[in-house]
């Protein structure tokens, strides 16, 4: 991932060094080290009335194009359920409620160059003809279980196994 470059809590520049058997950030003022962290997503598992798994297509980097689970980076003021249903929102026109956690997950990200976890939500949608695309979605729809397009990500894949297989193991 990038270095950073100036110490959030000083400002002064920072140092690449060994601390605990790892290369990290610290700013020698103030000692402090720079912690390093995963990036926080969510996702969400909608099913319709036949079975069938929403899903959208990609409008933006990584994976342009390709289909995957709505969701996307929790906000920093908000709970990881209310952006699992603001992402919904924003991506699919639905609103829903949480039923339940599916699982968590992880996978590290070549296009953000940093691990991301992945919190998977089941959320039971009211109205499912309000499905409009928007926002980072090009193109949203259910689709049949046996049906599936290609899902972009290895934890998205983890996620529809899990959710739709009731299967723990990857
Ligand atoms: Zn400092």
């Amino acid at each position: 991932m990038q270095e950073k470059i100036y110490c959030p809590f000083c400002g002064k520049k920072t140092v690449r060094s060994y601390q605990d058997g790892r290369i990290r950030s610290s700013c020698r003022n103030c000692e402090q080290i720079l912690y390093e962290t995963p990036l926080s997503s969510v996702a969400a598992l909608v099913k319709n009335e036949k079975g069938e798994l929403l899903l959208v297509k990609r409008a933006v980097e990584p994976a342009k194009g390709k289909w995957g689970l709505p969701g996307g980076f929790i906000e920093i003021d908000e709970t990881v359920e209310e952006a699992a249903l603001r992402e919904l929102k924003e991506e699919t026109g639905l609103t829903g409620a949480v039923k339940g956690l599916i699982s968590v997950v992880s996978q590290v990200s070549i296009f953000w160059k940093k691990l991301v976890i992945i919190i998977g939500y089941w959320i039971e949608v009211q109205d499912h003809s309000r499905l409009e695309p928007g926002d980072d979605a090009s193109d949203a729809g259910y689709f049949s279980l046996n049906q599936l397009p290609p899902i972009a990500f290895p934890s998205h894949q983890q996620l529809i196994k899990i959710f739709t297989e009731g299967a723990t193991d990857s």
